[in-house]
């Protein structure tokens, strides 16, 4: 049988009885009982193995809880069709063999899911009948998301942590869990008259780390991952526990499952005690109820607010709150009779992808965007999701017109988890990647190594915001008041789609918006002007060249002297310079092979930007030239550029602020009249020139 026979048998069986895992499956006669059964545990362990060995699920896990549902509502009505070797009678196990392994001291067992207030209220109504109790307290909490683990003390000290693996033994991961700082090494057990305890919890990554982690996996261009209790059980399993360190890894503490010594009667009790002891704990979120109609109505309430919590929760677990009724009511075969997991709706789907666009980023990274058949996933209508990268789509073996599973965990932005290849239809597409920038049509580039495709036109729409910002910033070009709102300002005011544009502006233009009064309009208009004298590394910086840093730019500046020889040098030729790699001088080059590149950097130069490495800039700093007379050098407008950049300025007459009178030939008599009769020195070109150099 292929996978093909058992997709299309569980979406049959799915079907045509319905099931959803928020809905009671129906009841069957036995004689159909009998006759679909085997149908399903022959299903349900093949996902198990497309699941647990494979990794490779092929249909969500909302499908999965929903046929294992069906399985376990049949067993619960004809309980002599039980057979040794169902599904529902093991415990999955996550060993491998990198670790020793060790025998926790009560089995780490899996509990029963509830889907919904019927299922609970079976539950309770179990309880009362085998505790023989009218009354049952319950104790509620959160159901987190993570892997796994239990942990022992002995005399106060943390003497060992291990993995669930098959709930009966699992593997020792004591130096990796001990790099965690939520679990104390140390615990004041002895003040309960506690020797010996063995607690149980779960490893988590809170939400807005693992986005993080996985936005520097998608910067540096490596491939993301699935989910945060993936990322968690891969963590405390690394060989290192140095690389285990690294990871912003939390342990949770929900139930003691041996101790020797304790008298406390609640779970209720315990778990204050954990929490006073200095673990973290559910506490906070922890409540006692009074009847199940209080649980029902705390679960929905939590349920509401899940997404508002920092890390994954699936569910609430529900246990009864007397420690002496757990003897009473026991085990099934894997798992207490004392306590049930009310499961929130999966936040998983499968959808078709039915086309792939790309946007661009605002630092030119190209994404491709898979569009959906909507979806409802966890109350949201899901129509679109990123793939990330060309990587990604590849790693998964995307096509268009796939079937994909996709999840939306939290506040996590919606994912494709994998895709069915068993039912890819025969028109199915692979995904093209674009060659050209789907903003501005200029070539695109990939770094070896990296993931990312991006567009490295600097005068790209889509990223002109973030490009004028950077040029503008502090290392850069320093043109104070230039953030990223006026620059969004100006962009969408259309008055400036590149930085060049920038030396364009006139103070009307900016006095029409609604940011500026006059005053603030002159401030900018005079800081653009004055960053056109910053100097060649600046420039170079302020370009926003990739791996082309202040101090790369430093030295590119004082080895090449001049914009135009580095936008002319070979990658060897680049290469010479220290510290910079092959990686970096391709950058460059393919930075200055872009056509567009080249046009905005002419237009700086003819709005006066120096582009060449001045060791004298801020030499003539403060001073005033005034000319006279026709210069033999060059034009007066070239003699102001050269003045100007030197850091001095040039005036048209003759001001006690004058510091020098260039006379040229023919001058007239008036600035020299002026000159001699308040005492500024008057030099010849020669002089001028020797200044200036
Ligand atoms: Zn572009």
């Amino acid at each position: 049988m292929n996978d093909k026979y058992f997709i299309d048998k569980t979406k049959e069986i799915l079907k045509s009885y319905h099931l959803t895992p928020d809905k009671n499956p129906p009841h069957l006669p036995k004689e159909e009982a009998l006759k679909v059964l085997e149908t399903i545990r022959e299903l349900i362990n093949y996902h198990d193995y497309r699941y647990y060995v494979l990794n490779q699920p092929v249909i969500s896990d909302a499908e999965y809880d929903a046929l294992y549902h069906f399985l376990k509502s049949i067993e619960n009505v004809y309980p002599e069709l039980i057979t040794p070797d169902s599904p529902t009678q093991r415990v999955s196990s996550d060993i491998s063999s990198h670790f020793e392994e060790v025998k926790h001291l009560a089995p780490m067992l899996s509990l029963d899911n509830t889907y919904n207030e019927e299922d609970l209220k079976d539950f309770d109504r179990r309880v009362k009948e085998l505790s023989k109790e009218e009354y049952i307290e319950y104790c509620v909490e959160p159901k987190y998301d993570g892997a796994g683990i239990s942990l022992l003390y002995e005399n106060d000290l943390f003497v060992r942590g291990a993995t669930r693996g098959d709930g009966e033994v699992g593997e020792d991961v004591t130096k990796n869990l001990k790099t965690i700082k939520t679990i104390p090494l140390k615990a004041s057990f002895s003040k309960y008259d506690i020797k010996l305890v063995e607690i149980r919890g779960e490893v988590i990554i809170q939400k807005e780390d693992f986005k993080k982690i996985n936005e520097e996996r998608m910067q540096e261009g490596l491939s993301v991952y699935a989910n945060p209790r993936n990322l968690a059980a891969g963590s405390i399993r690394l060989q290192d526990p140095k690389e285990v360190a690294k990871r912003p890894l939390q342990a949770l503490v929900y139930q003691i499952t041996y101790v020797e010594g304790n008298s406390s009667k609640t779970h209720y009790e315990n778990i204050k005690m954990l929490h006073k002891l200095g673990f973290k704990t559910p506490f906070e979120y922890m409540k006692l109820c009074k009847s199940m109609d209080e649980v029902i109505e705390y679960c929905k309430y939590f349920e509401s607010i899940r997404d508002t919590l920092p890390y994954e929760i699936d569910g609430m677990v529900i246990k009864v709150n007397g420690l002496s009724l757990y003897d009473k009511l026991g085990f099934t075969s894997h798992a207490p009779r004392w306590a049930s997991a009310f499961k929130f709706k999966a936040k998983q789907a499968t959808t078709i992808i039915q086309d792939v666009l790309f946007s661009v980023g605002r630092t030119g990274n190209i994404t491709p965007v898979a569009k959906l058949e909507p979806v409802s996933l966890g109350g949201v209508t899901i129509s679109s999701v990123s793939l990330f990268n060309e990587d990604f789509i590849r790693e998964k073996d995307i096509h268009i017109k796939d079937t994909a599973v996709i999840e939306r965990a939290g506040e996590v932005i919606p994912y494709v988890v994998s895709v069915v290849k068993e039912a890819r239809p025969h028109d199915a597409k692979s995904i093209v990647f674009p060659t050209h920038c789907p903003s501005c049509g200029s070539k695109l580039v990939r770094t070896p190594g990296e993931a990312a495709w991006r567009c490295i036109n600097i005068s790209c729409p889509a990223q002109v915001v973030l490009r004028i910002k950077h040029y503008a910033s502090k290392d850069a070009m320093d043109i104070k008041g230039l953030g990223d709102a006026v620059a969004q300002l100006l962009y969408d005011a259309k008055l400036v789609n590149n930085i060049a544009d920038l030396y364009d502006l006139k103070i009307f233009d900016l006095v029409r918006l609604p940011r500026f009064a006059k005053k603030s309009a002159q401030n900018l208009i005079d800081a653009i002007n004055t960053s056109k004298t910053k100097g060649l590394s600046r420039v170079l910086y302020g370009l926003g060249m990739r791996y082309v840093g202040l101090t790369t730019a430093k030295k590119l500046s004082l080895a090449f002297k001049d914009i135009w020889k580095i936008s002319k040098a070979s990658e060897e030729e680049l290469m010479n310079i220290e510290d910079i790699g092959d990686v970096v001088a391709r950058s460059i080059r393919e930075f200055f092979d872009l056509e567009q590149n080249i046009e905005i950097i002419k237009r700086l130069e003819k709005a006066g930007v120096v582009l060449k490495e001045q060791e004298h800039i801020g030499k003539l700093q403060g001073i005033q030239f005034v000319f006279t007379g026709a210069l033999s050098c060059c034009s007066r407008e070239k003699a102001k550029e050269i003045v100007e950049s030197f850091g001095a300025n040039v005036s048209e007459s003759i001001s006690k602020h004058t510091s020098y009178l260039v006379v040229g030939q023919d001058p007239g008599s008036t600035k020299l009249r002026k000159a001699n009769s308040i005492g500024i020195k008057t030099i010849t070109e020669e002089e001028f020139l020797k200044m200036i150099e």
